[in-house]
């Protein structure tokens, strides 16, 4: 950093490179953020700028705001919005980023490369009767889920800032209009896949699976057939990152293909929230009529989406249609026992259990029909689970668990230690998040919502900025309803 440099406000140690925008030229199209009237930093998260080789005091200046409103642009960045498709509830549909600009991808230390990508920052070619912008309360929302989502140690999007745009959207309401700045991998989803399929010619499809082959699976080149190696190192991944939302409690709310990253990572957060009871049939979102994406319906879906990719992917995977067809189905194979490895291993986490037992699977499922049964809160539950106390309602499986433990030779202190590394103390309460939401987005104080990234900085620790985070709402949030992210 020079001396001048918080003058300048583009030059926060920005590295911009933009490969996406080297694609064949109907994966994207170019677009300048529309200005907004009086932008303000309301959130930033300087730790991830950091951790990203960004200066994060010169972004904290007048000249941070004006970057992630869009108002200025970083030198080299080339903004455009990406095209994509999506099965939107099962159906299909041309979309592309409607709100979203990407910069480019910022290129951070030992070779990382981000998207950084503007979420509420103007129309796109791609916004048909939208008005290209975002309400403060949902970029909130996304910045204390993706970062609680970092903290449980779940691949996820970042969120580096949230700007006020000094306008109101409107809604059913006259709302404040914000933008959030989302840090991706990259944004090529299920949905970039279909739409190349769809869209256009055999070569593009190409382009686009050896684009993402080198962003996020360069080790495939060596295998004998790429193209399949990449879808099965996609279901392997995904297989892993539903499990990982499961065993937490995390409903997404809206798994349509457009919002399922290639990279395995967690992407658009609209309607998500956490469980409080255990019950497989919940579902929070209220577009989410007949429970498409409830909690339980998760791992189902993830496959179903796959299916999705393979087949978008099937000209690639062989010159033979049949043939193409038959690797798919192998393929898509893979992905029911992976996420039952990855689940059973979390769960044997969660229980304190470090061998395997065949028995194991029935131990979990009668603990989680016991919650079910009794109505018990997911999170609290298993956070409170002891072999020293015997759980009042179910004394006959905590007999069977600790007679379970006993057959491992770790001792009951590394199963309490265990169990605290697997067993959050805190998720984002449903309860907590709307107040905090509330409290910005209606008063202007963003004391609660400060309290509440605290409280889920550290969630497998206990410590007093846990206070009044730890509990479900009164009423467990029956009636809870979540929105779309719009
Ligand atoms: P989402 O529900 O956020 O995954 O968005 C689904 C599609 O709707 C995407 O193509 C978005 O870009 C688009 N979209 C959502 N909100 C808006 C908006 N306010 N203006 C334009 N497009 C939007
Ligand atoms: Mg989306």
């Amino acid at each position: 950093m020079t001396s001048n440099s918080k003058l300048d406000f583009s030059n926060a140690d920005w590295r911009f490179d933009n490969t996406y925008a080297r694609l064949p030229s109907h994966f994207y199209s170019q677009v300048q953020p529309t200005k907004v009237r009086a932008p303000a930093l309301l959130v930033f998260n300087s730790a991830l700028a950091e951790s990203m080789g960004l200066d994060a005091r010169c972004l904290e200046s007048e000249g941070g705001a004006a970057i992630f409103s869009g108002n200025a642009i970083p030198a080299g960045a080339e903004p455009i919005a990406q095209a994509y498709a999506g099965h939107q509830f099962g159906h299909f549909n041309m979309l592309g980023d409607g709100r979203a600009i990407l910069l480019g991808e910022h290129l951070g230390p030992g070779g990382a490369r981000w998207d950084v990508q503007l979420k509420g920052a103007g129309r796109t070619a791609y916004s048909r009767r939208g008005d290209g912008r975002a309400a403060l309360g949902p970029m909130l929302r996304e910045y204390i889920i993706s970062e609680a989502m970092q903290a449980l140690g779940i691949p996820t999007t970042r969120s580096l800032a949230v700007v006020g745009t000094g306008e109101t959207v409107h809604r059913e309401e006259e709302l404040p209009g914000a933008v959030l700045v989302r840090i991706a991998a990259s944004h090529i989803r299920v949905g970039t896949f279909e739409y190349a399929a769809m869209n256009g010619d055999l070569d593009s499809l190409r382009a686009l699976a050896e684009y993402t082959i080198q962003r996020h699976y360069p080790a495939v080149v060596a295998s004998p057939n790429p193209f399949r190696a990449l879808l099965e190192a996609v279901i392997e991944r995904q297989a892993s990152l539903v499990a990982k939302w499961m065993l937490v409690g995390f409903i997404h709310g809206v798994m349509n293909t457009d919002n399922m990253a290639l990279s395995g990572e967690s992407i658009d957060y609209g309607p998500c929230a956490f469980m409080d009871v255990y019950d497989p049939a919940t579902v929070f979102s209220s577009i989410d009529r007949n429970g498409r994406y409830a909690y339980g319906n998760q791992p189902g879906i993830a496959h179903w989406n796959l299916a999705r990719l393979a087949e978008a992917l099937l000209p690639l995977l062989d010159s033979d249609e049949k043939t193409g067809i038959e690797i798919a189905e192998e393929s898509l194979g893979i992905f029911p026992k992976s996420f039952q490895r990855h689940w059973l291993s979390g769960m044997r986490a969660k229980l304190g259990l470090f061998n395997e037992e065949a028995d194991d699977l029935s131990l979990i499922e009668s603990f989680l029909a016991g919650m079910h049964r009794h109505r018990t809160d997911y999170t609290q539950t298993l956070r409170a689970l002891n072999p020293a106390q015997t759980l009042p309602a179910d004394p006959a499986w905590h007999a069977d668990w600790k007679a379970r433990l006993g057959r491992q030779v770790q001792t009951l202190e590394e199963v309490g230690e265990r169990m605290r590394r697997h067993n959050p103390a805190v998720i984002p309460r449903n309860h907590k998040v709307e107040d905090a939401l509330e409290s910005a987005s209606s008063e202007g104080d963003f004391a609660p919502l400060h309290c509440l990234l605290a409280a889920l900085a550290s969630p497998y620790e206990d410590g007093s900025e846990k206070d009044g985070f730890r509990e479900p709402s009164a009423d467990g949030s029956t009636g809870y309803r979540t929105f779309c992210g719009t």
